[in-house]
Order: structure tokens, then C-alpha cells, then sequence
């Protein structure tokens, strides 16, 4: 089997298919489009009128150097469900075809289409999506299925962006914790990192000053919530904090 042929087969599939969704989702109508990496989440929309979808990152193309690279190959891409296009490259190796094997080659502005058309092939997608990022990076998602804009809006708010980290879920620490003096570390329960939440639980802490006002004031009342000020970090913040004061 050649792979030329195969993907004029699998394009001439998508087309129609691809069709078919941006009709129903009246994709082209929305003006902004907005996406998380560490959701998955992929949210267009006009306005307050908005619909978010679950993704699955296939790959990016760059029209500076004509590159092609599969979101497996890409350090950069932090979606976990990027994996999933490893089933591609399982798929590649069977026919024997380097284009999706090969992590990064060079290649022309159709590829990005072509390969997301072979991903829903192999994957099973309800349409594919197209960023365009300043830095002439093209960047292509797998679209997986609409999800209800409340929970999208529920599972991004769950997330922080951090300079240092990129994204991590939502922490809560006192104003005085920091990563460069030892302060001391209350929590609310015993914690880890990469732990599941529950539905009214999170991460919390707070300095050993705190703590004495806390025990002082008998609970969190207006004047230890005062005192202990408030910060939003990351989880991977905050648990480098938490080493820190714990470590040696
Ligand atoms: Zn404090
Ligand atoms: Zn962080």
C-alpha cells in the first residue's frame, strides 16, 4: 500500500465528514477561539454565546521551517491525552508508513490536515480544529465531543496558569509562604502531590503564624482570615513549598 493513496482515500472521506460538524456546530460562525492544554479543553465562542469541546492534540505545523511535529514528539505540549496519537504511530508502523512514524519531518501546509484526517481514521473523532498561533504555528486538534459549558467552565477554573510550571490545579496558601524562607506549613488534611480532590476539598495551607492566630482566634474568623491574607498558586508551587519547609 502506498501512503499517497491511502491518505487521498482517508481526505476524501474527511471532507464531507469534516463538513457535516462544522455545519452542526456552526463552527465557522464563532470569532474567538481559546484552549487549555492542561483541560483539554477547546472553547469558541461570540460574546457570551460559547461551546466547548474535549480535544486530543495531533500535531503542530510550522510555516517558518515547513516542519511537521506529532504531539507525541512535542516536550512542549502538556496534554496527557496526547498519547492517544500513539496509536497513529502503532498504526504507521504496521504499514509502513514514516509520516507517521517519523516524530518531526519536513513538508508542506496540507499535512496538518491530512494527518488529523488519518488520526480520526484511527482514532475515531467528531472533527478536527485548527489554531493559529502568532508564531506561525499551526497547531491541529482532534475534536473528541462537545461538553456541557458549565462543567468546561467548572474543570478550567480548577486550573491555574504559573510562570514557572505552566498550569497546575488551583492551591490556597497564607501570604507568608514562600519558597525562600522557612515559615512553617499547616494544612487543611494531609495532602500529596497529584492526589484527587473531592468535590468541596482544596488545597489549603498556611504558616505557623497563622496557625497561632487561628489558635487564638478559636477558627478562621474575619481577623485570622486578615492575618493570613491569601495567595493562589499553582499545586506544583505549592508543594515545592511544602518540601521545602519540610525538607532538610
Ligand atoms: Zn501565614
Ligand atoms: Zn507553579
Amino acid at each position: 500500500m502506498e501512503y499517497s493513496n491511502f491518505i487521498e482515500k482517508i481526505i476524501s472521506d474527511f471532507i464531507p465528514f469534516q463538513k457535516e460538524f462544522n455545519k452542526e456546530y456552526k463552527i465557522d460562525d464563532f470569532e474567538n477561539w481559546y484552549y487549555r492544554q492542561a483541560t483539554e479543553i477547546l472553547t469558541l465562542s461570540t460574546g457570551d454565546d460559547e461551546i466547548n469541546f474535549k480535544y486530543i492534540p495531533v500535531g503542530s505545523f510550522s510555516s517558518k521551517s515547513n516542519t511537521w511535529m506529532w504531539a507525541w514528539e512535542n516536550s512542549h505540549s502538556i496534554e496527557e491525552n496526547k498519547l492517544a496519537t500513539l496509536k497513529v504511530k502503532k498504526f504507521g508502523n504496521q504499514v509502513k508508513f514514516k509520516e507517521l512514524t517519523d516524530g518531526q519531518f519536513e513538508s508542506d501546509k496540507y499535512i496538518g490536515w491530512e494527518l488529523t484526517a488519518m488520526t480520526n481514521h484511527v482514532l475515531g473523532g467528531i472533527g478536527g480544529y485548527r489554531v493559529q498561533s502568532e508564531d506561525h504555528l499551526e497547531k491541529y486538534f482532534l475534536i473528541v465531543e462537545p461538553i456541557d459549558n458549565e462543567l468546561a467552565k467548572k474543570l478550567n477554573d480548577q486550573i491555574i496558569d504559573c510562570d514557572e510550571h505552566e498550569s497546575g490545579r488551583v492551591a490556597f496558601i497564607c501570604q507568608h509562604l514562600n519558597k525562600k524562607t522557612k515559615t512553617g506549613f499547616e494544612e487543611a488534611f494531609p495532602t500529596w502531590k497529584g492526589m484527587e480532590l473531592g468535590e468541596d476539598d482544596d488545597f489549603q495551607a498556611w504558616c505557623n503564624e497563622c496557625e497561632k492566630v487561628r489558635l487564638k482566634e478559636d477558627g478562621w474568623t474575619d481577623k485570622a482570615m486578615e492575618f493570613l491574607g491569601g495567595k493562589v498558586v499553582c499545586e506544583n508551587c505549592y508543594f515545592e513549598i511544602k518540601e521545602f519547609n519540610f525538607g532538610t
